[in-house]
């Protein structure tokens, strides 16, 4: 008992000791902190050896925090990662609490204990819990039994509960910081500009392509300075001054066109609002999309357009004139060459169909549409069957109606949006065989008006419905091989229905039919 007496440390070290390692693991050096923490305290209960058993499943947290195999070697200290699985170690993670052996031989449990106690006779083991997440087992050794007293036990535990904690910084500061790198590293791979700006406009990070652009631009623009400070000769940039100036209260992003004239480059710009409401701090963050080549080329389809409309329209025109010419001319025993003449003007025929389409497609596509007009809905409809009556006809096709609570008029574009429904009635009538069945359904229904065309003809498989609305996409439906056609109509009937607020829909199954619909928003 006198012996054991004789061992213990006094109460003052014993809260000298906690107050250095304390003092100790509020440095940042973790890499270093902890061995010296665990020297202290092996030094301060006598052990001859330590060793930390880390466990592998937090061997990331434990490789950043400190390098095992960058730690001195030292008589006094070892860490490895494993060994947790048994032994005395084992032990205290099974038991998630510390262990005191105070005689190896003596002790009930010597029949688990392994290599690991090889030449001690009195062993710690004191597990480091982090947020419950059992990270290591401490062992202390001693050659001697008897050696380590409860105090020494309580002491270990208090040092390395202590220890935790500032393992547990460690490991969220980690996290920070992979998280910042990540973050630089999304920001540096965007290859456009963007730019973090605190509320004042002071740069607070940049990407590399802001960094390449303001280079180019001859801007020297610097992190802590001031947007419009730097940029006021770049026209690009006005708007973001402007909204950095006075931020438009009770929007948080803004999305606008700018236009560098200094450089001649475009931009899709799209800035919104950061804050961090902990430390009260907010700003902005800027993309800068270049969308430069993307206006040019728009410019150039344009420009083959217009070229198409005149240059390719005028050769054509001329074709089919001088077929004209040659019929008349004709010897009437020469049927083949006839024949030749009527191929030609069929082809020039839909080459003039592409045509129309194109100019179309771009008239819909460019023009602004006269939404705003009101059309007396049971006018519009009585013409649009009229206009549809001969084509049925021409294939005894039946053409029903069924028109019910009509809305006295909607508002729109009266010309495309007759021409979107003729669309639909026009396509009924081309894809079903003769003598089917096409019925034309409007009504209006909540605040929404309604136009659907059903028919019973060819249908579309399923695999094409997806594409069916997209510019020049014609379904290559069995048997209608012979249907001569662009693909464009009901890409147009889509961008006028959807410059209306509207939606259209297709269902359909082979060898059935078709329902191809639309509604438009009715104002209220
Ligand atoms: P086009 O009729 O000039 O080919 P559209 O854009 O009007 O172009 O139609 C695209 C494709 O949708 C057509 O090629 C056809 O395959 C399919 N389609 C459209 N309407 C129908 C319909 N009522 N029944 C079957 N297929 C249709």
């Amino acid at each position: 008992m006198s012996s054991r007496m004789l061992r213990r440390l006094d109460p003052s070290s014993d809260l000298e000791l906690l107050a250095e390692v304390a003092q100790l693991l509020t440095q940042f050096d973790m890499q270093r902190v902890l061995g010296r923490v665990i020297r202290l305290i092996a030094n301060a209960v006598g052990a001859s050896r330590a060793h930390l058993f880390l466990h592998p499943n937090y061997e990331l947290d434990w490789r950043n925090i400190f390098q095992t195999d960058r730690l001195d070697p030292d008589t006094i200290f070892t860490a490895s990662v494993g060994g947790l699985d048994s032994g005395l170690p084992g032990l205290a993670v099974e038991e998630r609490s510390g262990i005191l052996v105070r005689d190896v031989m003596m002790d009930d449990r010597r029949y688990v204990f392994g290599s690991e106690l090889r030449d001690a006779q009195s062993a710690l083991a004191v597990p480091l819990i982090c947020n419950q997440d059992l990270m290591a087992v401490l062992l202390l050794l001693h050659p001697k039994p008897e050696h380590f007293t409860d105090n020494h036990f309580r002491l270990v535990q208090i040092a390395m509960n202590q220890a935790s904690v500032a393992v547990h910084n460690a490991r969220l500061e980690n996290h920070v910081r992979s998280g910042r790198h990540q973050f630089q590293a999304v920001l540096h791979a965007v290859n456009n500009p963007m730019l973090v700006l605190n509320r004042e406009g002071q740069v607070q990070m940049m990407n590399a392509a802001a960094e390449r652009y303001f280079a180019a631009a001859e801007i020297r623009l610097k992190l802590g300075r001031k947007l419009v400070d730097t940029v006021q000769d770049d026209t690009a940039f006005n708007r973001i001054i402007d909204i950095i100036a006075t931020p438009p209260s009770g929007e948080d992003h803004w999305l606008f066109k700018a236009h560098s004239e200094q450089r001649n480059l475009h931009f899709d710009v799209l800035m919104s609002v950061w804050e961090n409401p902990m430390q009260g701090e907010s700003g902005f963050v800027v993309m800068m999309h270049d969308v430069t080549t993307l206006i040019e080329l728009d410019r150039f389809k344009n420009d083959m357009l217009r070229m198409a409309s005149h240059d390719l329209r005028s050769p054509l025109a001329l074709i089919t004139g001088y077929c004209d010419v040659i019929e008349m001319d004709l010897p009437p025993d020469m049927p083949q060459l006839l024949g030749y003449l009527e191929a030609v003007r069929r082809t020039t025929t839909r080459m003039d169909n592409l045509l129309t389409d194109l100019l179309r497609i771009e008239r819909i596509q460019s023009s602004p549409l006269e939404l705003y007009q009101p059309i007396n809905v049971e006018a519009m409809l009585a013409t649009i069957i009229e206009n549809s009556l001969p084509g049925a006809n021409q294939k005894q096709q039946q053409l029903l109606m069924d028109f019910h609570d009509l809305p006295e008029q909607i508002v729109a574009d009266p010309i495309m949006i007759r021409e979107a429904m003729e669309n639909f009635v026009s396509n009924a009538v081309k894809y079903t065989p003769d003598a089917g069945q096409i019925i034309v359904r409007a009504f209006a229904r909540g605040t929404a008006f309604y136009f659907v065309v059903e028919d019973n003809g060819v249908g579309i498989g399923e695999e094409h419905l997806p594409k069916l609305f997209t510019s020049f996409y014609r379904a290559k439906q069995a048997g209608t091989e012979h249907i001569d056609g662009t693909g464009v109509g009901l890409s147009l009937v889509k961008t006028v229905v959807e410059r209306h607020q509207g939606k259209v829909w297709v269902e359909s199954q082979v060898g059935i039919g078709s329902q191809f619909g639309f509604w438009l928003p009715l104002s209220s």
